[in-house]
Protein backbone atom coordinates (compact mmCIF):
# COMPACT_ATOMS: atom_id res chain seq x y z
CA UNK A 1 0.00 0.00 0.00
CA UNK A 2 1.08 3.51 -1.04
CA UNK A 3 1.54 5.54 1.79
CA UNK A 4 0.45 9.50 0.63
CA UNK A 5 3.02 11.96 1.72
CA UNK A 6 2.53 15.75 1.92
CA UNK A 7 5.39 16.01 -1.37
CA UNK A 8 4.41 17.38 -4.58
CA UNK A 9 0.95 17.44 -3.74
CA UNK A 10 -1.49 19.21 -5.86
CA UNK A 11 -4.73 17.93 -7.97
CA UNK A 12 -3.11 15.72 -10.73
CA UNK A 13 0.19 14.25 -8.38
CA UNK A 14 -3.44 13.96 -5.66
CA UNK A 15 -4.87 11.44 -8.63
CA UNK A 16 -2.14 10.04 -9.73
CA UNK A 17 -1.43 9.01 -5.90
CA UNK A 18 -4.62 7.38 -6.23
CA UNK A 19 -4.27 5.17 -9.50
CA UNK A 20 -1.53 4.16 -7.83
CA UNK A 21 -2.73 2.75 -4.74
CA UNK A 22 -3.94 -1.08 -3.61
CA UNK A 23 -7.10 -1.49 -5.06
CA UNK A 24 -5.47 -1.08 -9.01
CA UNK A 25 -2.38 -2.93 -8.22
CA UNK A 26 -3.36 -6.09 -9.82
CA UNK A 27 -5.14 -4.50 -12.83
CA UNK A 28 -1.95 -2.16 -13.09
CA UNK A 29 0.09 -5.79 -13.18
CA UNK A 30 -1.89 -6.77 -15.72
CA UNK A 31 -2.23 -4.07 -18.01
CA UNK A 32 1.64 -3.51 -17.30
CA UNK A 33 2.41 -7.10 -18.88
CA UNK A 34 0.26 -6.19 -21.72
CA UNK A 35 1.90 -3.40 -22.70
CA UNK A 36 5.32 -3.74 -21.76
CA UNK A 37 6.71 -6.20 -24.03
CA UNK A 38 5.24 -3.91 -26.88
CA UNK A 39 6.90 -0.54 -25.06
CA UNK A 40 9.31 -0.73 -27.90
CA UNK A 41 7.00 -1.02 -31.17
CA UNK A 42 5.07 1.84 -29.65
CA UNK A 43 7.49 4.07 -29.15
CA UNK A 44 8.80 3.48 -32.44
CA UNK A 45 5.06 3.89 -34.01
CA UNK A 46 4.77 7.22 -31.71
CA UNK A 47 7.98 8.56 -33.63
CA UNK A 48 7.31 7.10 -36.64
CA UNK A 49 3.95 9.41 -36.70
CA UNK A 50 5.58 12.46 -35.34
CA UNK A 51 8.24 12.13 -38.45
CA UNK A 52 5.77 12.57 -41.26
CA UNK A 53 4.57 15.78 -39.61
CA UNK A 54 6.58 18.49 -40.76
CA UNK A 55 6.70 20.82 -38.08
CA UNK A 56 8.45 18.24 -36.21
CA UNK A 57 11.87 18.59 -38.91
CA UNK A 58 13.38 21.02 -36.53
CA UNK A 59 13.03 18.89 -33.62
CA UNK A 60 13.09 15.13 -35.13
CA UNK A 61 15.21 13.12 -37.45
CA UNK A 62 15.71 9.69 -37.78
CA UNK A 63 19.09 9.79 -36.01
CA UNK A 64 18.21 11.31 -32.90
CA UNK A 65 14.96 9.13 -32.61
CA UNK A 66 16.83 5.57 -33.42
CA UNK A 67 20.19 7.50 -30.98
CA UNK A 68 18.26 9.12 -28.14
CA UNK A 69 14.72 9.30 -27.77
CA UNK A 70 13.20 5.56 -29.24
CA UNK A 71 14.36 4.22 -26.54
CA UNK A 72 13.42 6.57 -23.95
CA UNK A 73 9.91 6.88 -24.86
CA UNK A 74 9.39 2.65 -24.51
CA UNK A 75 11.36 3.12 -21.05
CA UNK A 76 8.95 5.64 -20.08
CA UNK A 77 5.52 3.97 -20.73
CA UNK A 78 7.64 0.74 -19.04
CA UNK A 79 7.97 3.04 -15.84
CA UNK A 80 4.02 4.46 -16.86
CA UNK A 81 3.13 1.02 -14.63
CA UNK A 82 6.03 0.63 -11.89
CA UNK A 83 5.62 2.73 -9.09
CA UNK A 84 5.51 0.24 -6.59
CA UNK A 85 5.93 2.35 -3.07
CA UNK A 86 5.66 6.50 -2.42
CA UNK A 87 8.93 7.62 -3.31
CA UNK A 88 8.72 5.96 -7.06
CA UNK A 89 5.74 7.61 -7.35
CA UNK A 90 7.07 11.25 -6.54
CA UNK A 91 9.81 10.32 -8.60
CA UNK A 92 7.15 9.45 -11.19
CA UNK A 93 5.60 13.14 -10.75
CA UNK A 94 8.54 15.06 -11.04
CA UNK A 95 10.37 13.02 -14.20
CA UNK A 96 7.10 13.90 -15.73
CA UNK A 97 7.54 17.77 -14.89
CA UNK A 98 11.22 17.16 -15.81
CA UNK A 99 9.96 16.17 -19.83
CA UNK A 100 7.95 19.18 -19.77
CA UNK A 101 10.53 21.82 -18.89
CA UNK A 102 13.47 19.67 -21.28
CA UNK A 103 10.26 20.37 -24.09
CA UNK A 104 10.16 23.90 -23.30
CA UNK A 105 13.71 24.09 -23.00
CA UNK A 106 14.27 22.81 -26.51
CA UNK A 107 11.18 24.62 -27.88
CA UNK A 108 9.33 21.84 -29.21
CA UNK A 109 5.61 22.50 -30.10
CA UNK A 110 3.76 20.61 -27.23
CA UNK A 111 1.07 20.05 -29.66
CA UNK A 112 3.25 17.30 -31.47
CA UNK A 113 3.89 15.51 -28.13
CA UNK A 114 -0.13 15.47 -27.35
CA UNK A 115 -0.67 14.51 -30.40
CA UNK A 116 1.67 11.45 -30.17
CA UNK A 117 0.45 10.64 -26.80
CA UNK A 118 -2.90 10.64 -28.38
CA UNK A 119 -2.15 7.77 -30.67
CA UNK A 120 -0.43 5.57 -28.29
CA UNK A 121 -3.69 5.92 -26.65
CA UNK A 122 -5.36 4.52 -29.38
CA UNK A 123 -2.51 2.13 -29.81
CA UNK A 124 -2.52 0.54 -26.74
CA UNK A 125 -6.49 0.69 -26.22
CA UNK A 126 -6.22 -1.62 -29.32
CA UNK A 127 -3.75 -3.93 -27.53
CA UNK A 128 -6.19 -4.11 -24.17
CA UNK A 129 -9.12 -4.72 -26.40
CA UNK A 130 -7.32 -7.63 -28.00
CA UNK A 131 -6.36 -9.13 -24.85
CA UNK A 132 -7.46 -12.00 -22.85
CA UNK A 133 -8.80 -9.83 -20.37
CA UNK A 134 -12.95 -10.25 -19.42
CA UNK A 135 -15.04 -7.62 -20.41
CA UNK A 136 -15.20 -5.71 -16.79
CA UNK A 137 -11.56 -5.65 -16.69
CA UNK A 138 -10.96 -4.49 -20.23
CA UNK A 139 -13.03 -1.93 -19.26
CA UNK A 140 -11.41 -0.98 -16.27
CA UNK A 141 -8.22 -1.58 -17.70
CA UNK A 142 -8.69 0.82 -20.65
CA UNK A 143 -10.56 3.81 -17.70
CA UNK A 144 -6.86 3.10 -16.26
CA UNK A 145 -4.34 3.54 -18.78
CA UNK A 146 -6.08 6.98 -19.78
CA UNK A 147 -5.88 8.26 -16.73
CA UNK A 148 -2.52 7.38 -16.22
CA UNK A 149 -1.52 8.95 -19.50
CA UNK A 150 -3.64 11.85 -18.89
CA UNK A 151 -2.77 13.10 -15.73
CA UNK A 152 1.02 12.34 -16.58
CA UNK A 153 0.64 14.25 -20.35
CA UNK A 154 -0.87 16.78 -17.64
CA UNK A 155 2.32 17.06 -15.35
CA UNK A 156 4.33 17.69 -19.03
CA UNK A 157 2.31 20.37 -19.92
CA UNK A 158 1.69 22.22 -17.02
CA UNK A 159 5.56 22.42 -16.32
CA UNK A 160 6.05 23.21 -20.15
CA UNK A 161 3.81 26.15 -20.00
CA UNK A 162 5.31 27.44 -16.94
CA UNK A 163 8.99 26.75 -17.91
CA UNK A 164 7.85 28.38 -21.74
CA UNK A 165 6.51 31.54 -20.15
CA UNK A 166 9.93 32.14 -18.43
CA UNK A 167 11.49 31.41 -21.24
CA UNK A 168 9.43 33.98 -23.29
CA UNK A 169 9.81 36.65 -20.62
CA UNK A 170 13.81 35.77 -20.52
CA UNK A 171 13.80 36.67 -23.68
CA UNK A 172 11.72 39.59 -23.82
CA UNK A 173 13.89 41.17 -20.98
CA UNK A 174 17.17 39.96 -22.54
CA UNK A 175 16.01 41.91 -26.30
CA UNK A 176 14.85 44.87 -24.06
CA UNK A 177 18.03 45.31 -22.16
CA UNK A 178 20.14 44.39 -25.16
CA UNK A 179 18.24 47.42 -27.32
CA UNK A 180 20.30 50.22 -25.45
CA UNK A 181 22.35 53.21 -27.00
CA UNK A 182 25.39 50.68 -26.82
CA UNK A 183 23.69 48.80 -29.60
CA UNK A 184 23.42 51.82 -31.88
CA UNK A 185 27.31 51.69 -31.32
CA UNK A 186 27.98 48.44 -31.97
CA UNK A 187 25.87 49.05 -34.99
CA UNK A 188 28.30 51.92 -36.24
CA UNK A 189 31.39 49.68 -35.27
CA UNK A 190 29.65 46.96 -37.47
CA UNK A 191 29.58 49.72 -40.30
CA UNK A 192 32.96 50.62 -40.00
CA UNK A 193 34.12 46.43 -39.83
CA UNK A 194 32.55 45.98 -42.99
CA UNK A 195 34.09 48.61 -44.95
CA UNK A 196 37.29 47.36 -43.74
CA UNK A 197 36.26 43.59 -44.49
CA UNK A 198 35.17 45.07 -47.90
CA UNK A 199 38.73 46.63 -48.30
CA UNK A 200 40.55 43.67 -47.54
CA UNK A 201 38.72 41.66 -49.84
CA UNK A 202 39.42 44.05 -52.58
CA UNK A 203 43.02 43.63 -51.80
CA UNK A 204 43.29 40.10 -51.43
CA UNK A 205 41.44 39.91 -55.14
CA UNK A 206 44.44 42.43 -56.79
CA UNK A 207 47.05 40.98 -54.82
CA UNK A 208 48.11 38.14 -57.30
CA UNK A 209 46.24 38.37 -59.74
CA UNK A 210 45.70 36.81 -61.74
CA UNK A 211 46.98 33.89 -61.09
CA UNK A 212 47.36 32.46 -57.58
CA UNK A 213 44.18 34.63 -56.28
CA UNK A 214 43.58 32.84 -52.79
CA UNK A 215 39.44 31.92 -52.77
CA UNK A 216 37.26 34.70 -51.06
CA UNK A 217 36.25 34.12 -47.40
CA UNK A 218 32.72 33.15 -46.75
CA UNK A 219 30.56 36.83 -46.09
CA UNK A 220 28.62 34.47 -43.54
CA UNK A 221 31.52 34.55 -41.37
CA UNK A 222 32.50 38.11 -41.46
CA UNK A 223 31.28 40.06 -38.33
CA UNK A 224 28.61 41.71 -40.46
CA UNK A 225 27.20 37.96 -41.66
CA UNK A 226 27.15 36.42 -37.85
CA UNK A 227 25.34 39.73 -36.79
CA UNK A 228 22.95 39.36 -39.55
CA UNK A 229 22.52 35.55 -39.01
CA UNK A 230 22.41 35.88 -35.17
CA UNK A 231 21.37 39.20 -33.72
CA UNK A 232 19.34 40.92 -36.62
CA UNK A 233 16.49 38.25 -36.09
CA UNK A 234 16.43 38.17 -32.52
CA UNK A 235 16.89 41.97 -31.66
CA UNK A 236 14.40 43.20 -33.97
CA UNK A 237 11.84 40.27 -34.14
CA UNK A 238 9.38 43.38 -34.36
CA UNK A 239 10.82 44.66 -38.00
CA UNK A 240 10.78 41.64 -40.04
CA UNK A 241 10.83 43.50 -42.76
CA UNK A 242 13.80 44.85 -42.38
CA UNK A 243 15.64 42.00 -41.36
CA UNK A 244 14.38 40.00 -44.32
CA UNK A 245 15.88 42.74 -46.24
CA UNK A 246 19.12 42.48 -44.11
CA UNK A 247 19.03 38.37 -45.02
CA UNK A 248 18.91 38.79 -48.37
CA UNK A 249 21.17 40.99 -49.07
CA UNK A 250 23.65 38.96 -47.40
CA UNK A 251 22.58 36.38 -49.48
CA UNK A 252 23.35 38.58 -52.02
CA UNK A 253 27.13 39.65 -50.80
CA UNK A 254 27.87 35.73 -51.01
CA UNK A 255 26.40 35.22 -54.65
CA UNK A 256 29.14 37.97 -55.64
CA UNK A 257 31.79 36.07 -53.83
CA UNK A 258 31.39 33.08 -55.00
CA UNK A 259 30.97 34.46 -58.79
CA UNK A 260 34.38 36.21 -57.94
CA UNK A 261 36.05 32.87 -56.77
CA UNK A 262 34.75 31.22 -59.99
CA UNK A 263 36.74 33.91 -62.36
CA UNK A 264 40.35 33.26 -63.14
CA UNK A 265 42.93 34.42 -64.96
CA UNK A 266 43.31 37.50 -67.31
CA UNK A 267 40.14 36.76 -70.12
CA UNK A 268 37.85 37.43 -66.70
CA UNK A 269 39.48 40.74 -66.22
CA UNK A 270 35.93 42.92 -66.81
CA UNK A 271 33.59 40.26 -65.13
CA UNK A 272 35.72 40.66 -62.27
CA UNK A 273 35.89 44.30 -62.29
CA UNK A 274 32.02 44.02 -63.29
CA UNK A 275 32.15 41.84 -59.58
CA UNK A 276 33.93 43.91 -57.61
CA UNK A 277 31.59 46.67 -58.41
CA UNK A 278 28.79 44.78 -57.68
CA UNK A 279 30.34 44.10 -54.37
CA UNK A 280 31.10 47.53 -53.60
CA UNK A 281 27.63 48.30 -54.49
CA UNK A 282 25.93 45.70 -52.29
CA UNK A 283 27.85 46.09 -49.33
CA UNK A 284 27.13 50.48 -49.51
CA UNK A 285 23.65 49.35 -49.41
CA UNK A 286 24.34 46.94 -46.13
CA UNK A 287 25.63 49.67 -44.53
CA UNK A 288 22.66 51.91 -45.36
CA UNK A 289 20.84 48.93 -44.21
CA UNK A 290 22.67 48.78 -40.50
CA UNK A 291 22.20 52.53 -39.89
CA UNK A 292 18.51 52.13 -40.64
CA UNK A 293 18.97 48.99 -37.66
CA UNK A 294 20.70 51.94 -35.76
CA UNK A 295 18.08 54.64 -36.00
CA UNK A 296 15.42 51.72 -35.24
CA UNK A 297 17.35 50.68 -31.98
CA UNK A 298 17.70 54.36 -31.01
CA UNK A 299 13.87 54.56 -31.72
CA UNK A 300 13.25 51.38 -29.90
CA UNK A 301 14.66 52.20 -26.38
CA UNK A 302 12.91 55.43 -26.34
CA UNK A 303 10.08 53.84 -26.63
CA UNK A 304 9.01 55.69 -29.55
CA UNK A 305 7.57 54.75 -33.13
CA UNK A 306 10.15 55.71 -35.36
CA UNK A 307 7.35 56.70 -38.40
CA UNK A 308 5.16 59.27 -35.63
CA UNK A 309 7.80 59.50 -32.81
CA UNK A 310 4.55 58.53 -30.75
CA UNK A 311 4.71 56.21 -28.23
CA UNK A 312 4.48 52.67 -29.86
CA UNK A 313 3.49 49.44 -27.52
CA UNK A 314 6.56 49.26 -25.32
CA UNK A 315 5.17 51.60 -22.67
CA UNK A 316 1.55 50.79 -22.93
CA UNK A 317 1.44 48.73 -20.05
CA UNK A 318 2.88 50.98 -17.38
CA UNK A 319 0.50 54.33 -18.73
CA UNK A 320 -2.46 51.60 -18.81
CA UNK A 321 -1.42 50.34 -15.30
CA UNK A 322 -0.67 53.59 -13.92
CA UNK A 323 -3.85 54.77 -15.18
CA UNK A 324 -6.19 52.41 -13.79
CA UNK A 325 -4.07 52.70 -10.26
CA UNK A 326 -4.86 56.64 -10.20
CA UNK A 327 -8.25 56.14 -11.40
CA UNK A 328 -9.20 53.84 -8.34
CA UNK A 329 -7.88 55.79 -5.94
CA UNK A 330 -8.99 59.15 -7.44
CA UNK A 331 -12.56 58.82 -8.44
CA UNK A 332 -11.68 60.62 -11.45
CA UNK A 333 -12.77 58.45 -15.05
CA UNK A 334 -10.49 57.05 -17.75
CA UNK A 335 -11.41 56.57 -21.53
CA UNK A 336 -10.09 54.77 -24.58
CA UNK A 337 -10.07 56.18 -28.01
CA UNK A 338 -9.09 53.50 -30.70
CA UNK A 339 -8.50 55.16 -33.97
CA UNK A 340 -8.38 53.42 -37.42
CA UNK A 341 -7.81 55.01 -41.13
CA UNK A 342 -10.48 53.97 -43.14
CA UNK A 343 -9.39 52.96 -46.46
CA UNK A 344 -5.65 52.92 -45.70
CA UNK A 345 -4.79 50.60 -48.23
CA UNK A 346 -5.47 52.56 -50.92
CA UNK A 347 -3.00 55.08 -50.45
CA UNK A 348 -0.56 52.57 -50.31
CA UNK A 349 -1.85 50.98 -53.71
CA UNK A 350 -2.52 54.48 -55.14
CA UNK A 351 0.91 56.38 -54.10
CA UNK A 352 3.05 53.87 -52.97
CA UNK A 353 4.39 52.27 -49.26
CA UNK A 354 6.72 55.57 -48.60
CA UNK A 355 3.86 58.19 -49.33
CA UNK A 356 1.65 55.42 -47.39
CA UNK A 357 4.36 56.10 -44.55
CA UNK A 358 3.85 60.14 -44.78
CA UNK A 359 -0.25 59.82 -44.82
CA UNK A 360 0.35 58.01 -41.17
CA UNK A 361 2.70 60.89 -39.73
CA UNK A 362 0.54 63.66 -41.13
CA UNK A 363 -2.34 61.66 -39.43
CA UNK A 364 -0.16 61.11 -35.98
CA UNK A 365 0.70 64.66 -36.15
CA UNK A 366 -2.88 65.58 -36.54
CA UNK A 367 -4.16 63.56 -33.41
CA UNK A 368 -1.36 64.80 -31.44
CA UNK A 369 -2.73 68.62 -32.61
CA UNK A 370 -6.01 67.15 -31.18
CA UNK A 371 -5.89 66.38 -27.51
CA UNK A 372 -4.07 67.24 -24.55
CA UNK A 373 -0.84 67.42 -22.82
CA UNK A 374 -2.65 65.22 -20.37
CA UNK A 375 -3.49 62.75 -22.96
CA UNK A 376 -1.23 59.87 -24.20
CA UNK A 377 -1.25 59.25 -27.87
CA UNK A 378 0.19 55.40 -29.10
CA UNK A 379 0.61 53.78 -32.67
CA UNK A 380 -0.20 50.42 -31.92
CA UNK A 381 0.49 50.14 -35.24
CA UNK A 382 0.20 49.98 -39.17
CA UNK A 383 -3.12 52.65 -39.20
CA UNK A 384 -4.09 52.05 -35.53
CA UNK A 385 -3.43 54.73 -33.08
CA UNK A 386 -4.36 54.49 -29.19
CA UNK A 387 -5.32 57.96 -27.22
CA UNK A 388 -5.47 57.93 -23.96
CA UNK A 389 -7.81 60.35 -22.49
CA UNK A 390 -7.07 61.20 -18.81
CA UNK A 391 -10.41 61.93 -16.83
CA UNK A 392 -12.40 61.46 -19.24
CA UNK A 393 -15.96 59.41 -19.09
CA UNK A 394 -17.83 58.29 -22.06
CA UNK A 395 -19.62 61.19 -22.53
CA UNK A 396 -16.12 63.54 -22.91
CA UNK A 397 -15.13 60.75 -25.09
CA UNK A 398 -17.55 61.05 -27.29
CA UNK A 399 -17.11 64.67 -27.48
CA UNK A 400 -14.24 64.45 -28.36
CA UNK A 401 -14.19 61.74 -30.98
CA UNK A 402 -16.87 64.19 -32.32
CA UNK A 403 -14.49 66.75 -32.68
CA UNK A 404 -11.77 64.43 -33.81
CA UNK A 405 -14.09 63.38 -36.64
CA UNK A 406 -15.27 67.20 -37.63
CA UNK A 407 -11.61 68.90 -37.52
CA UNK A 408 -10.55 65.75 -39.66
CA UNK A 409 -13.35 66.14 -42.14
CA UNK A 410 -12.48 69.21 -43.49
CA UNK A 411 -8.36 68.96 -43.30
CA UNK A 412 -6.88 68.46 -46.70
CA UNK A 413 -3.32 66.39 -46.20
CA UNK A 414 -0.19 67.39 -48.67
CA UNK A 415 1.53 63.91 -49.22
CA UNK A 416 3.91 65.04 -51.22
CA UNK A 417 4.51 67.40 -54.31
CA UNK A 418 0.82 68.09 -56.11
CA UNK A 419 -0.27 65.05 -54.22
CA UNK A 420 -2.57 65.94 -51.06
CA UNK A 421 -5.92 63.94 -49.75
CA UNK A 422 -8.15 63.67 -47.30
CA UNK A 423 -8.92 61.06 -44.65
CA UNK A 424 -10.91 59.33 -42.95
CA UNK A 425 -11.20 57.55 -39.55
CA UNK A 426 -13.20 55.10 -37.56
CA UNK A 427 -13.15 55.25 -33.45
CA UNK A 428 -13.89 53.24 -31.38
CA UNK A 429 -14.63 54.36 -27.79
CA UNK A 430 -14.56 52.47 -23.77
CA UNK A 431 -14.51 54.55 -20.54
CA UNK A 432 -13.15 52.59 -17.65
CA UNK A 433 -15.39 49.91 -16.13
CA UNK A 434 -13.19 48.71 -12.99
CA UNK A 435 -11.77 45.77 -14.29
CA UNK A 436 -8.24 45.52 -13.10
CA UNK A 437 -6.57 44.04 -16.33
CA UNK A 438 -5.95 46.72 -18.73
CA UNK A 439 -6.08 44.04 -21.76
CA UNK A 440 -9.57 43.46 -21.05
CA UNK A 441 -10.03 47.02 -21.40
CA UNK A 442 -8.49 47.22 -24.99
CA UNK A 443 -10.49 44.62 -25.80
CA UNK A 444 -13.21 46.18 -25.63
CA UNK A 445 -12.06 49.28 -27.57
CA UNK A 446 -11.61 47.37 -30.55
CA UNK A 447 -14.76 45.48 -29.90
CA UNK A 448 -15.96 49.20 -30.59
CA UNK A 449 -14.06 49.82 -33.18
CA UNK A 450 -14.91 46.56 -35.03
CA UNK A 451 -18.37 47.86 -34.37
CA UNK A 452 -17.94 51.26 -35.89
CA UNK A 453 -16.14 49.62 -39.27
CA UNK A 454 -18.93 47.16 -39.56
CA UNK A 455 -21.92 49.72 -39.57
CA UNK A 456 -20.13 52.08 -42.19
CA UNK A 457 -16.87 53.23 -41.18
CA UNK A 458 -16.32 57.26 -40.75
CA UNK A 459 -17.64 57.32 -37.38
CA UNK A 460 -17.42 56.45 -33.69
CA UNK A 461 -18.69 53.57 -31.87
CA UNK A 462 -19.06 53.87 -27.73
CA UNK A 463 -19.59 50.60 -25.99
CA UNK A 464 -21.16 50.19 -22.68
CA UNK A 465 -19.16 49.26 -19.60
CA UNK A 466 -20.26 45.48 -19.71
CA UNK A 467 -19.18 45.11 -23.21
CA UNK A 468 -21.15 44.57 -26.46
CA UNK A 469 -22.68 41.00 -26.60
P1 LIG B 1 -10.25 49.74 -42.93
O1 LIG B 1 -11.02 50.86 -43.55
O2 LIG B 1 -11.09 48.56 -42.60
O3 LIG B 1 -9.44 50.20 -41.76
O4 LIG B 1 -9.22 49.23 -44.04
P2 LIG B 1 -7.75 49.74 -44.34
O5 LIG B 1 -7.61 49.82 -45.80
O6 LIG B 1 -7.45 50.97 -43.58
O7 LIG B 1 -6.88 48.57 -43.83
P3 LIG B 1 -6.53 48.11 -42.36
O8 LIG B 1 -6.80 49.18 -41.37
O9 LIG B 1 -7.18 46.78 -42.12
O10 LIG B 1 -5.00 47.83 -42.47
C1 LIG B 1 -4.05 48.88 -42.54
C2 LIG B 1 -3.13 48.71 -43.71
O11 LIG B 1 -2.09 49.65 -43.59
C3 LIG B 1 -2.43 47.39 -43.76
C4 LIG B 1 -1.11 47.66 -44.39
O12 LIG B 1 -1.18 47.43 -45.78
C5 LIG B 1 -0.91 49.16 -44.21
N1 LIG B 1 0.20 49.47 -43.32
C6 LIG B 1 0.45 48.98 -42.11
N2 LIG B 1 1.56 49.53 -41.56
C7 LIG B 1 2.04 50.40 -42.48
C8 LIG B 1 3.18 51.27 -42.51
O13 LIG B 1 3.98 51.39 -41.57
N3 LIG B 1 3.33 52.04 -43.62
C9 LIG B 1 2.45 51.97 -44.67
N4 LIG B 1 2.67 52.73 -45.72
N5 LIG B 1 1.38 51.14 -44.68
C10 LIG B 1 1.17 50.38 -43.59
MG1 LIG C 1 -7.53 51.09 -41.54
Amino acid sequence: MIEKTPVERDEISERLFKIYTEPNAELLKQVENLVSPNAYELAGYFYNSLLQISESKPYLNHKIVSERLHESLAQWLQDLFGPDDQAAVVNHIKRQRVIGQVHARINVPIKLVNHGIRLLKDKIGDILLESDLGDPQKFHALVLINNLLDYSTSLINESYIIHQLENENETKALRMNMISLSLVVELERLRASLFDWLRRTIVSIFEKYPEKRPALPSVYHSDYGLWAIYKAEFLFSEQPELTMKLQSQLRSTQEIVERINRLQGYETRDELSLAVEALNENVSHAAWLLGDFASRAYEMEAGRDPLTRLFNRRFLPPVMQNMIRTTQVSESMFSLLICDIDEFKTINDQHGHEIGDKAITIFGDFLVSQVRATDYIFRLGGDEFLIVLAGADAETSITVAKKLLNQLAIRQFNLTNGISTSLEMSIGIVEYDGHPDYLHMLNLADKALYKAKETGKNRFFAIQADGPD
